[in-house]
């Protein structure tokens, strides 16, 4: 089933070979809620606790490709879930520091990884929006949520020539991919139209 799920993402468009090792060897229907794990290698997201969605495949698979991760990066990634989207960027051996805001999904996820054996460097229960200063800078930070704008505390806690991944929108969101070229310069590329849940900001 997993190899059907990878033919799918290869017709979508999806090229790194690493990224699709990576789907190929994920069990995805571990990460999903009883009563949806039959469904787990359709393309498509799903709920999981606390009213949030497990990421479609190809969503994950896109998101991942444009970080163009290298074994030993070190990636943030705002929005652990149900853990799929770290699963795969720690098969590409990234060193992954994650972030959740929901209490439950925190909770849940943390003793999930240590059941299946998925070691994330840190898995932190808070928000995102703001990064994670005291482990900046990384070579690639990835927001798994749609953000009503690009949260600008993350653009400057990129590595010169590190990638922010950010799906940017209130109602459907356009995937923004900045590069940070110098200390004052990012490149910025738009590249089409996702729906996810979105990024809620902690204002106190
Ligand atoms: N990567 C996850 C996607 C889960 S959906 C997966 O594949 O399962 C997006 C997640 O972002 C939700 O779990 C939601 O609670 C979380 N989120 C929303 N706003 C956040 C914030 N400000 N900081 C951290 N996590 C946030």
């Amino acid at each position: 089933m997993r190899n059907k799920l990878v033919d799918v993402l290869i017709a979508k468009g999806i090229v790194d070979p690493k990224v699709l090792d990576a789907i190929r060897t994920i069990p995805r229907h571990l990460f999903m809620d009883s009563g949806f794990e039959g469904h787990a290698y359709q393309d498509k997201a799903f709920p999981i606790a606390a009213e949030q969605t497990i990421s479609q495949p190809y969503t994950v698979a896109f998101q991942t490709e444009l970080l163009a991760i290298k074994p030993g990066h070190k990636i943030l990634e705002i929005g652990t879930g149900s853990g799929y989207q770290t699963a795969v960027l720690l098969e590409l051996k990234a060193k992954v520091y994650t972030i959740e805001r929901q209490l439950e999904l925190f909770k849940k996820t943390n003793l999930f990884f240590k059941k299946i054996g998925y070691t994330p460097k840190k898995i932190i229960f808070g928000d995102g929006y703001k990064g994670l200063p005291e482990e900046a800078p990384f070579d690639g930070i990835i927001v798994t949520a749609g953000a009503p704008e690009v949260p600008k505390a993350l653009l400057s806690q990129l590595k010169i020539g590190g990638r922010l991944v950010v799906p940017v929108g209130i109602d459907e969101q356009i995937m923004v991919i900045f590069t940070r070229k110098s200390e004052k310069e990012f490149e910025k590329k738009e590249l089409g139209v996702f729906r996810f849940v979105p990024l809620l900001e902690d204002k106190n």
